[in-house]
């Protein structure tokens, strides 16, 4: 009889597909059965009113990327895989950023030396491609793409980052070439530079006019442009953090075209709003991102969107800037104008439990969507195909949750270098309990049992088609009073 590593009993198991209470056995890092009774196993997780789904994928993060303003991302790559493994999450995909004037093997260089010895879950990398200027960096690109970098992302916005529609073109048809995933930045630069300019000699400068700088307007037209390179290319794209319902009917207007466009969004979009950018002094710096969250009416819409499967992907665009700090969020101090701000919101660590309380238990959304949209599509998107599944074979990244467990988000629980957290005070149901990498116990009870360097970088395979998850499978936790 075959005697298990690890045996996880009886847990209410989700994945992208269905829900079913059954055990799981582990051997080698792998899972190798699933079914009753399972055993013997050298240690059991008795899960019995638990739920079980796959790690977290979080497919859109930023750690330890170098800035051209003088400001300083507050994760490396223990801190932020550390954070995102409490909050459930197994496997980062953060990107290694080409700085101007950059080859992109010299950028996967910098960026392995920055992740090796330090990371306590799996990671792989996205491009951010700067910088076409030069014939040897696209032909650098079919060779990394086959040693496992298989997504990039590009910028329609700034100055540092953007580029042209026509190198957009040439991104995209090397993409559909080699098989590869292009992800789209979209924001109107010229619109935004423009208001910009009238804010500023109008003396707007607080935080709030970040927000009124880049209206949903600058994001619809890119997105509409987006899926039109895509489309003149013929090839797919991702539409990375969507934020507003205008850029949520230019997907649906792309698809209903034929066109194959994927989505994300991202919680920001799901939980604040354009009110708390306008919040008094300086706090409203802590929610300065791009695009910048909107009204009420929007995230309702952000919301329809997750459950009808317009959105693929929720990841977290986690961009840790502290508050407190000259190379965080107050570089000039309490009055800093919004545009010296650094972009960005921390969120590695509560992407997973913010959906998973208000979509499940709130009943906006499926266990099953949940899994589809916190893992099991970015593993196939982003070509990760023993990610984001409980199936026999896949690696055993898991998370074991108690439904029932209250938690109130505060930084001071949060294991991320951020000094704030912009979900502070929010009450949240399901939490946690514990996650294993490759079968491995990585947290258990708000410990950290892993050691920095156990994760592995994942040379990623060539995009799948995404699975949608089952909208309504029933799984709506216990009534709660
Ligand atoms: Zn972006």
């Amino acid at each position: 009889m075959t005697r298990y590593d690890l045996v996880i009993r009886g847990g209410t198991v989700a994945t992208a597909a269905d829900v079913t209470t059954c055990d799981i056995a582990v051997c080698d890092g792998r899972i190798v059965a699933l079914g009753e009774d399972l055993g013997p196993a050298e240690e059991v997780i008795d899960a019995r009113g638990m739920v079980v789904t796959p790690g977290g994928v979080d497919a859109h993060c930023h750690l330890d990327q170098p800035t051209s303003d003088g400001s300083r991302f507050a994760d490396d790559f223990a801190s932020g895989t550390i954070s995102a493994a409490f909050g459930g999450t197994t496997t980062v995909i953060p990107f290694a950023l080409q700085m101007r004037g950059q080859n992109l093997r010299d950028v996967v260089a910098d960026y392995h030396a920055k992740a090796a010895g330090k990371a306590v879950i799996d990671y792989g990398f996205h491009l951010i491609l700067s910088d076409l200027t030069r014939p040897e960096i696209m032909q650098e690109l079919p060779a990394l793409i086959a040693e496992g970098y298989t997504s990039f992302k590009v910028y329609m916005t700034y100055d540092d980052l953007k580029l042209s529609d026509r190198d957009i073109l040439d991104v995209l048809d090397l993409a559909r070439r080699e098989g590869a995933m292009t992800m789209i930045h979209a924001e109107n630069t010229d619109c935004i530079a423009w208001l910009t300019e009238r804010m500023l000699r109008e003396g707007k400068t607080a935080p709030l006019y970040h927000a009124l700088s880049r209206p949903a307007a600058v994001e619809r037209e890119a997105t509409h442009r987006a899926c039109t390179l895509a489309e003149i290319v013929g090839t797919t794209a991702l539409i990375v953090h969507v934020s507003a319902g205008e850029a949520i009917e230019q997907i649906r207007a792309a698809r209903a075209r034929g066109l194959r466009i994927l989505a994300e969004t991202c919680p920001q979009y799901l939980f604040l709003t354009i009110d708390d950018l306008g919040g008094p002094g300086a706090q409203g710096m802590k929610c300065i991102c791009s695009p910048p969250p909107r009204d009420k009416a929007n995230q309702e819409l952000v919301w329809r969107a997750l459950a009808d499967n317009t959105f693929d992907i929720l990841s977290s665009d986690h961009a840790p800037f502290s508050f407190d700090d000259a190379a965080g969020k107050q570089r000039r101090g309490p009055d800093t104008p919004f545009t010296h701000v650094p972009n960005g919101v921390p969120g590695i660590e509560t992407r997973m439990p913010l959906l998973f309380s208000e979509g499940v238990l709130k009943g906006r959304i499926g266990l099953s969507r949940f899994v589809a949209l916190t893992s099991a599509n970015a593993a196939r998107i982003y070509g990760l195909p023993r990610k984001g599944s409980l199936a026999v074979g896949a690696d055993a990244d898991i998370v074991i949750w108690d439904p029932e467990r209250e938690v109130m988000i505060t930084n001071g629980r949060l294991h991320h270098r951020a000094d704030y957290t912009p979900y502070e005070g929010r009450m949240v149901t399901g939490w946690p309990a514990v996650v294993l990498s490759r079968g491995t116990v990585v947290c258990r009870d708000g410990a950290l049992l892993a050691r920095p360097g156990q994760g592995r970088f994942q040379a990623r395979s060539r995009p799948l088609t995404p699975a949608t998850g089952g909208a309504a499978d029933g799984y709506r936790g216990r009534p709660r009073g």
